[in-house]
């Protein structure tokens, strides 16, 4: 087998030779594979430049002659950076992303060998998708998909391949990823914001969402993990007793960064550099073995794309060091997992994030003004905002004591606590001189430019204000920003639209003052969404109850939090903002479902085969070489052998005990399995599969965890914790 030293192992990737990828200064390689502002300004006419400016920022067409010009001029640069193919990229439902490359290289009817990429190609492709999950929209007769080119995120070289960033649609224009309904809820929120902001300033004309992801992950021998079945298929250990040492010294988190791990870091932070992905920190986390990685923010929809392009790339530098990386959201039992954090903000085109204080009392309206929606929104929508970090491994990690539990509540800190109580005592209708000067002067003008050190004091709340955006800490550490951010960013919209009729009635009706108005309406979002905010420990049981009281949800699987997906409520929010219809977020449901249902039964499966095929066949030959010792000692000792023996029979005795009830959990598992499989209803199926199947997989654990702890390490064939969580 090829040691990780074996220039063999190493896998293909960009032709940048990889040490030098990770050296000299990094602002002159940032970007060098994406075709960027800068390089279309140097590739593009004065024309094709416009028409693409023009699509990113109103979304206007770009006509089939342009796209023609377009395509020629990324083909150029494409080919001379060493590109042989291209392909579209986009993100089906699965969660990952998905491509199919093909050549340049053409041939012409004489024979003549060209390279070919015209326009047609760069908008729309037809890729033979009836393999990927749609939740029933495409029917066989109708199995195509599109997928249409996305220009607000730019084409980019990865290996030697073109790679354009596309939405995957159905024949009959269903959104068929989960790039498409981000880019409707990013529109939604624009214009919404855009409206409210021009309140507070004539000038702004466009507002983009933002998101800076902070990825969490854990790095493990690529040799080892593949003695590890369930690692390789189900991204998690389903067995395996804790390490003596696991993160109980708290001396991982910002320690010092393994060697192994820094060289992959360094590599890594090289490749992303090229690819545009503004890396910006790394560091130690709290369990052993785990490390987070962050960039600068960026707009909401190339973020996401930048993070899913980020995790691809992740796994192949990790291959060529010898390593594996995992994302799963639990990969080991007792310690902590993993999380993606998705701080979130909205910034103008003139420049102001509109979730960051001001210097003037007109800029803190402003802020309070976005800062208050935020919050009425998520108060209507918790549930909602709950589902999209919905999946079957994040379970394992919400309301685990070490991420934010599976209630949303928002923390907001001392500060604005007070500004929001005082605003909530202004009265009601017009105000008097006095009283407006107070509220300007006193409240709202007293709130400091610079919050941060008040504001992020609390790490247990699962949607934070942290001095100039909100930071949501429950997203999974595998998941696709893209369903968060899409659900985000349409209740925010749609709070904010409603928003603006509000003020504005008044305005017209009450004949009030724009900023008594705003004041108005403030004050009672204020006193309405009052049970989201909760500045206590989120991982204690009393709040637990507090959030019961205050009729929070609080739904701890997927399969019962993904209900509120068909509510008349939700359906309402996603029609009336245009992100997704009926029909589509049905399919959606549907596909969640499904893919809850896949991986459970995925676990359930490899758990018995490692019952089965690995752990019992080791017990079974550490219980003969007992017996075959004990009867050698009972050859020398005879009658008095039993005194001797002593040791080894009290643990054939455990042996045995054990063994046995892993089979018959097992077993009981399967049957539960098969039950759960017979159910048409995927509602019920879910439900099955979470309720019936799920809980025997710890109980099956702890029996293999006690044989582990029994049997002598020669026998055991499962690389341990204390081997996987400390690299050398
Ligand atoms: P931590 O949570 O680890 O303490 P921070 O709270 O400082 O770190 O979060 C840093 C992350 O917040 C970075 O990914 C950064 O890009 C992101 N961020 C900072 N400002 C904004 C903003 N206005 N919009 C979106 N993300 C932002
Ligand atoms: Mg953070």
């Amino acid at each position: 087998m090829p040691t990780r030293n074996d220039p063999a192992y190493r896998a293909e990737f960009t032709p940048d030779n990889s040490s030098a990828a990770g050296q000299g200064r990094r602002s002159e390689r940032y970007a060098s594979r994406v075709f960027n502002e800068q390089r279309m300004l140097q590739y593009l006419t004065r024309d094709a430049y416009d028409s693409v400016k023009g699509a990113i920022f109103s979304g206007s067409k770009i006509d089939r002659k342009v796209a023609d010009q377009i395509s020629e001029a990324m083909k150029a640069w494409a080919i001379e950076m060493g590109a042989t193919h291209y392909t579209h990229w986009f993100q089906p439902l699965t969660g990952a992303t998905a491509e199919k490359h093909d050549a340049f290289f053409d041939l012409l009817p004489d024979g003549r060998a060209i390279e070919k990429f015209g326009g047609g190609q760069l908008v729309q492709q037809e890729p033979d998708a009836s393999s990927f999950p749609s939740g029933g929209i495409r029917n066989t007769f109708e199995a195509r998909g599109y997928t249409a080119w996305d220009p607000t995120s730019p084409a980019f070289i990865y290996g030697s391949t073109l790679c354009i960033p596309t939405i995957f649609v159905s024949y009959t224009g269903e959104a068929l990823d989960n790039k498409a309904p981000l880019l409707r809820a990013l529109h939604a929120v624009d214009e919404a914001a855009t409206a409210v902001a021009r309140y507070f300033d004539k000038n702004v004309n466009k507002v983009n969402a933002t998101l800076g992801w902070e990825q969490e992950y854990f790095l493990i021998d690529r040799e080892l993990a593949r003695t590890r079945p369930d690692l390789m298929l189900a991204g998690r250990t389903l067995v395996g007793q804790a390490a003596a040492k696991g993160q109980q010294l708290d001396d991982h988190y910002f320690g010092v960064i393994p060697d192994r791990a820094f060289q992959f870091m360094r590599d890594l932070e090289g490749e992303c550099l090229l690819l545009g992905i503004p890396v910006k920190t790394r560091h130690n986390e709290v369990a052993p073995n785990q490390y987070e990685l962050a960039p600068v923010f960026e707009e909401a929809n190339l973020a996401v794309d930048h993070n899913l392009l980020l995790m691809d790339v992740m796994e192949k530098v990790a291959s060529r060091h010898g390593l594996k990386v995992l994302f799963h959201e639990k990969p080991f039992a007792g310690i902590n997992g993993s999380g993606k954090h998705n701080n979130w903000s909205l910034s103008t085109d003139t420049g102001t994030n509109l979730l960051s204080p001001g210097s003037t009392p007109m800029k803190n309206l402003q802020f309070l003004t976005f800062f208050v929606n935020t919050i009425k929104a998520v108060d209507r929508y918790e549930e909602l905002l709950r589902a999209s970090i919905a999946s079957a491994s994040n379970d394992h990690r919400l309301g685990a004591n070490e991420a934010p539990p599976a209630i949303i509540s928002i923390f907001i800190g001392k500060q604005l606590t007070e500004v929001l109580d005082e605003l909530e005592g202004v009265s009601k209708g017009k105000l008097s001189p006095e009283e407006k000067t107070e509220l300007k002067l006193n409240v709202v003008g007293k709130i400091p430019e610079i919050l941060l050190d008040n504001t992020d004091r609390n790490r247990t709340s699962p949607f934070a204000f942290t001095g100039n955006k909100f930071e949501m800490r429950g997203v999974g550490a595998r998941a696709n920003c893209a369903k968060p951010m899409t659900v985000l960013n349409t209740i925010v919209a749609y709070q904010l639209r409603e928003f603006k009729a509000e003020v504005d009635k008044l305005i017209d009706g009450k004949k009030l003052k724009k900023d008594e108005a705003i004041f108005n309406v403030l004050r009672e979002y204020i006193k309405s969404s009052k049970r989201i905010r909760f500045d206590g420990d989120g991982y204690s049981e009393q709040w637990e109850q507090e959030a019961a009281r205050r009729k929070l949800s609080h739904n701890r699987s997927t399969p019962s939090a993904i209900g509120v997906l068909t509510t008349p409520e939700t359906l309402e929010l996603f029609k009336a903002t245009g992100v997704l219809t009926e029909k589509e977020i049905k399919a959606r449901k549907e596909v969640e479902l499904e893919t809850y249902i896949l991986q459970t039964q995925i676990e359930g499966r490899v758990l018995s085969e490692l019952v089965y095929n690995q752990i019992i066949p080791a017990t079974v030959a550490y219980q003969n070489s007992l017996l075959e010792n004990i009867l050698g000692l009972k050859e020398i000792y005879g009658a008095a052998h039993k005194k001797v023996c002593e040791a080894q029979l009290g643990i054939l005795e455990q042996l045995a005990e054990q063994l046995q009830e892993a089979k018959k959990k097992t077993d009981a598992m399967t049957e539960a399995r098969k039950r759960a499989n017979g159910l048409k209803d995927l509602n019920k199926k879910a439900a099955a599969y979470c309720e019936s199947v799920l809980p025997y997989f710890d109980e099956i654990r702890s029996h293999c965890d006690r044989l582990e702890r029994l049997v002598s390490d020669a026998h055991w064939p499962l690389a341990k914790y204390r081997d996987l969580l400390f690299i050398r």
